[in-house]
């Protein structure tokens, strides 16, 4: 199978005997991964753009595979959504970094939020909002300290559902973040409907304002846009000190990329000074 872009697999010269037979490999791995525990959490910073100040983590999921090795969430989580067994890993995957992150805080003076990425197909999913209103109680995270990183994809069934889904987690506390923003169709007609609290601008945007004056306008719209909304803004794949300083010019919020910290496992993460330095 070839990968094509987000969520599209092409299959060359595969019948549609090996194409099933290939998924009932995967779906079969997925399970056992998940029964014998092979998936870990990284945790990447997310930092002040101004004081570099660590604001928050994303939890970024990792598959210790016994035969290949670690596998990419780029590879397996489109293949979790396609089986329907994104499911219960993104049930897995909240429960986990709500119960590291809450221990982790007990453990620090300043807590620190901690960003989950939820399928579109999680989020809708009838009991969601139970889910995670339960897994809260059970870990003891604060629900000011986690925020969902949802995608544009949520729309596709409707606007209306998912506003409401939204609020009720904003009545809560929890915060809804808007990620990859701008890959996507419909951005701005919607934007001004959702109660979210930032849009992640993908990195695709963010690595060429430099060189590209049309994506430059676009970002600088976005932020613009998005401060007026009262939303923070945050700028994802930040891997040079040009970006850093461009982006930081520009008033985005929040920078999050290689420049400052690559995602790391829990025990790394507890090394990490406050204020993190670009390099
Ligand atoms: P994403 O949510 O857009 O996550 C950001 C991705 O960019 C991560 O890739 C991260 O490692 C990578 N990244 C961060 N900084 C830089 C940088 O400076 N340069 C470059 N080139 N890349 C950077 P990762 O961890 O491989 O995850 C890929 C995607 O898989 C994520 O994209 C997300 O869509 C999905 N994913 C990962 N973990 C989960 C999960 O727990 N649940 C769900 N539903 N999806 C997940
Ligand atoms: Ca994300
Ligand atoms: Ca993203
Ligand atoms: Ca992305």
């Amino acid at each position: 199978a070839k990968r094509q872009g987000r969520n599209t697999w092409q299959w060359y010269g595969a019948d549609k005997a090996e194409h099933s037979r290939h998924s009932v490999t995967l779906r079969h791995e997925l399970h056992t991964a998940l029964k014998e525990n092979q998936f870990e959490l990284y945790y990447q910073p997310l930092v002040d753009a101004v004081t570099g100040r660590m604001r928050s983590v994303e939890a970024l999921v990792r598959w210790h595979h016994p035969v290949r090795g670690m596998v990419s969430p780029a590879e397996f989580i489109p293949l979790a959504e396609q089986t329907g067994q994104i499911v219960p890993l993104g049930l897995w995957v909240l429960r986990q970094a709500c119960q590291e992150m809450a221990e982790f805080n007990g453990r620090r003076e300043r807590s620190l939020r901690v960003a989950v990425n939820i399928s579109s197909l999680q989020f809708i999913r009838d009991g969601f909002l139970d889910d995670v209103f339960r897994i809260l109680e059970e870990t003891g995270l604060s629900p000011q300290l986690l925020e969902l990183e949802v995608t544009e994809s949520v729309l596709i069934d409707g606007v209306e559902h998912v506003i409401k889904l939204m609020e009720a987690l904003k009545d809560r506390g929890i915060r809804v973040a808007l990620d990859d923003f701008g890959t996507g169709f419909s951005s701005l007609s919607y934007l001004r409907d959702l109660p979210t609290h930032k849009v992640k601008l993908d990195r695709s945007f963010v690595q060429n304002t430099a060189t590209d004056r049309r994506i430059a306008a676009i970002v600088q719209g976005v932020i613009t846009m998005a401060h007026h909304m009262d939303m923070m803004v945050v700028a994802e794949g930040i891997e040079t000190r040009e970006q850093q300083e461009d982006l930081a010019r520009r008033h985005c919020d929040i920078l999050q990329g290689y420049l400052f910290a690559r995602p790391m496992p829990l025990a790394e993460l507890c090394l990490l000074p406050e204020i993190l330095p670009a390099n």
